[in-house]
């Protein structure tokens, strides 16, 4: 790394940070997760990491329990608790995105992270420091999956695999535990979807990234918002927001049975000549052959075009600069 690189980035901090904690009907899990955040907070700002005017943004996601009155309470008694309440419930992601877009102009960095106490706050502090030896992104990973149920822990593996056979990139093991600098969040500002799956997402924006292993411990009270239900649409959600491959696969399957069926047809044609068929059997099959295969393969081929329609609406960003030699707008005399 040059001198100068290194100052560069030594200017990284202290940063501004603010952490943003989603929640959802977790009056019981505030009250104890609440103070071990503003303690780690807290040893950031004494170690110099993080500027004393750093925050914790806590977003309700339209609870309907005590949540929001103990963010209120707290809010008023330190200075560095912060909430906003969405208008009803919307989901984890859309919590998420909610705090993030809220901070983005008043912070250098946030880091995300759940409000149940799984999640280790001990490895914020290292996320900082690879946030000020360059890193952009730094994606909080889970170092075991011994904790898990073995089905949670096999769907997870088989979700993951899926994901990379599809083309969408994802980091294993890594849910939405994570630092991003101010820098990405506007650029990520200009991806307008409405299906969110955040840990893809920031994967697409790009910008250099590094990773912290922790290990994910039990809840500390009140139950997982994630039944076996949401975490399949969370899953779909995630495959089709990332790849279009499954309507590509539609058209392979379509010649797969085009191929099929003019065997089909060759067989029955033959069939007529060699051994004795009962009348019309020859011209179903062949009719049955050829529709199948032809309607599969052109069903496909509709799907490239919803394909292409699909990635159009979602008007994500064509390109992203990450750096310039020079001075930008870059200067001098055009002839
Ligand atoms: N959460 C939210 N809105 C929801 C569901 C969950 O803001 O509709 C929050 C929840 O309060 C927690 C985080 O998202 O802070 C993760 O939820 P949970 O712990 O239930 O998921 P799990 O860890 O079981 O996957
Ligand atoms: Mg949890």
């Amino acid at each position: 790394m040059t001198e100068s690189c290194r100052s560069a980035q030594q200017g990284r901090t202290p940063a501004r940070l603010g952490i943003i904690i989603p929640c959802y009907n977790e009056a019981d899990v505030l009250p104890r997760t609440l103070p071990m955040f503003l303690d780690e907070l807290d040893s950031l700002k004494t170690a110099g990491l993080v500027t004393e005017d750093s925050f914790i943004l806590f977003v309700d996601d339209g609870s309907k329990d005590g949540t929001w009155d103990s963010i209120t309470s707290y809010a008023l008694r330190n200075d560095a608790v912060k909430g906003v309440r969405q208008s009803r419930n919307r989901g984890h992601q859309n919590a998420l995105l909610a705090g993030l877009m809220e901070v983005k102009d008043s912070v250098d960095v946030t880091i995300t992270i759940d409000c149940d106490g799984q999640d280790d706050v001990g490895v914020m502090g290292q996320m900082i420091h690879q946030y000020v030896d360059g890193s952009e992104i730094v994606y909080g990973v889970r170092d075991s999956r011994e904790s898990d149920s073995w089905f949670k822990r096999a769907s997870a593996n088989f979700f993951y695999r899926l994901m990379e056979k599809l083309g969408a990139e994802t980091v294993r093991n890594h849910a939405d535990y994570r630092l991003v600098s101010a820098r990405v969040l506007r650029e990520f500002a200009n991806y307008h979807e409405v299906n969110l799956f955040l840990r893809g997402l920031f994967v697409l924006v790009g910008f250099q990234s590094s990773k912290v292993y922790y290990t994910r411990e039990r809840r500390i009270a009140g139950q997982s918002h994630y039944p076996l239900r949401k975490m399949i649409g969370l899953a779909l959600n995630g495959i089709t927001s990332l790849s279009v491959k499954p309507i590509r696969m539609v058209t392979v399957l379509g010649l797969m049975v085009s191929i099929l069926g003019f065997c089909g047809v060759a067989y029955a044609v033959a069939s007529l000549f060699i051994a004795r068929t009962v009348s019309g059997w020859t011209s179903l099959t062949c009719i049955i052959c050829f529709l199948g295969g032809m309607q599969l393969f052109c069903l496909g081929v509709i799907g490239e075009y919803v394909g292409k329609i699909y990635l159009e609406t979602k008007s994500r960003p064509r390109y992203i600069i990450s750096e310039r030699t020079g001075e930008f707008p870059w200067t001098g005399n055009a002839k």
